[in-house]
């Protein structure tokens, strides 16, 4: 389908007076639509839940809007907890999914009230070592091997670290069973960003068969089995987007089909999304401040890999709209790039745009998930603001840019820091005073 920003020129215009580029914008009007469309297709299970990866887009304003529209969050990290608490997200509001998990982590999400999930059998004694067993509890299942899609290999769970084989499954529901479990979940998430209305009911099929073996041979009694994330996106014009409306019907299908006859039709489905929710309600906006033509044509932006990651990190293709120019040929071929001294710092390769003038506006599309959130201070780069543009059309900024003193704050306790601060404050001071704050990208073509 034809990617379509959701700002316009006039509105990133209106928002860079504000707040230069580079930042991220979120879609408010299209992050409710995906969560009530989600929440429909689901609806024909009285007990379901979106708990939205955190990890995925960590801000509160966000957070608050799925909050809104009935969504829990999945943790998994001590941060994630405590953002999460402050946003009044409260006992089995919270999914605790954690790996390879710090005591103190266990600890807040015990205090909390989450729903924690055990990675494995060991995580058992942890728990108990740690916390005092809950009554509810989860368990994370990796059947090993390789997950496919009649014939298409969609992900490889046996090189995975994640989850437990299914004996540890009745292992470890046992064994938490007479430590006073009561309630338990069956979770797992064998592919990520599947672009196909087949994985979730497949994985739910393989969960629904798992759970009324699990059940019986544990003699426990499953109360949710949680679908977790890997539900996709499509990052390329080309690709079909996943109908949330088939796929929650191909689950309703397994769940008729597995579950009821097994007497188990009072199961709740879980999913945690973050992809699915938010990736493509938002986008990095960045503004090309040089041009070079040596062996290739380049574009050089004042965003880099350090607030979008996935390009560099695992060859992702993210769409690039120059606002303004929706309508004009793609008849030049760029490479669009950042300023890290890492050549994969590189948004796009090859990428047929039109033709770019100095100080065009860039819409990096579908960078609303895994985008903000993967940032990094490489090369001393700092984080963007995050803007969100509300229903009403107007924007409010929902998180400041990074500063230098941000970057700097962890050397606060050596005898470095007033140095630091002195020679940032002069820095600052002789910019804001020479001809370098009046300049503009492309002004002197014109
Ligand atoms: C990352 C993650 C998710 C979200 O995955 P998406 O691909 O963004 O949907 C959900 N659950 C767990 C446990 C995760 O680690």
């Amino acid at each position: 389908m034809a990617k379509k920003p959701f700002i316009s020129l006039a509105q990133a215009r209106d928002i860079i007076a504000d707040v230069p580029t580079p930042f991220h914008v979120y879609d408010e009007a299209g992050i409710r639509a995906r969560a009530r469309a989600v929440n429909a297709a689901f609806s024909w299970n009285p007990g379901f839940r979106e708990y939205f990866a955190v990890k995925a887009t960590p801000n509160p304003y966000l957070l608050k809007i799925l909050q809104e529209e009935g969504c829990g969050v999945d943790t998994s990290s001590y941060t994630e907890l405590v953002l999460s608490d402050a946003c009044g997200f409260k006992g089995h509001d919270i999914m605790f999914s954690s790996n390879d998990t710090p005591a103190l982590d266990m600890c807040e999400a015990a205090r909390l009230g989450a729903l924690i999930n055990l990675d494995d059998l060991t995580m058992v004694d942890f728990l108990e070592q740690v916390a005092d067993v809950p009554e509810t509890i989860f368990c994370r299942y990796n059947p090993g091997g390789v997950f496919e899609l009649g014939t298409d290999i969609m992900d490889n769970p046996g090189d995975a670290k994640y989850g437990m084989s299914e004996a540890q499954m009745v292992e470890a529901f046992g064994r938490l069973a007479k430590r006073g479990a009561r309630r338990f979940g069956i979770h797992a998430f064998l592919a990520s960003n599947t672009v196909t209305n087949e994985y979730y009911p497949t994985l739910a099929r393989q969960l629904f068969e798992l759970a009324v073996r699990v059940s019986q041979a544990a003699g426990v009694r499953i109360f949710a089995i949680n679908l977790s994330g890997g539900v996709g996106v499509d990052y390329r014009p080309e690709q079909p987007a996943n109908d949330i409306a088939v796929i929650g019907e191909g689950v309703r299908r397994a769940y008729e089909e597995v579950l009821v006859p097994a007497g188990m039709g009072d199961v709740a489905i879980f999913t945690e999304m973050g992809r699915y929710m938010l990736a493509p309600f938002g986008a990095l906006v960045t503004t090309a401040i040089h041009e070079k033509h040596i062996y290739k044509e380049y574009v050089g932006v004042d965003a880099c890999a350090a607030n979008l990651m996935r390009p560099a990190m695992y060859g992702a293709y993210h769409h690039i709209t120059v606002l303004g120019k929706e309508h004009e040929p793609c008849d030049h071929i760029y490479d669009v790039t950042g300023g890290l001294c890492e050549n994969n710092d590189k948004f796009a390769v090859d990428r047929k745009l039109p033709k770019i003038d100095m100080g065009d506006v860039l819409f990096i599309h579908d960078a609303g998930a895994h985008g903000f959130s993967m940032g990094y201070n490489y090369n001393g780069k700092l984080r963007s603001a995050e803007v969100l543009l509300r229903e009403d059309g107007s924007h409010q900024v929902i998180r400041r840019a990074e500063t230098p003193m941000d970057y700097f704050a962890t050397f606060d306790q050596t005898p470095f820091y007033d140095a630091i601060r002195t020679s940032n404050a002069q820095g600052e001071r002789a910019f804001a005073e020479s001809k370098a704050s009046a300049w503009r990208p492309g002004a002197q073509q014109a």
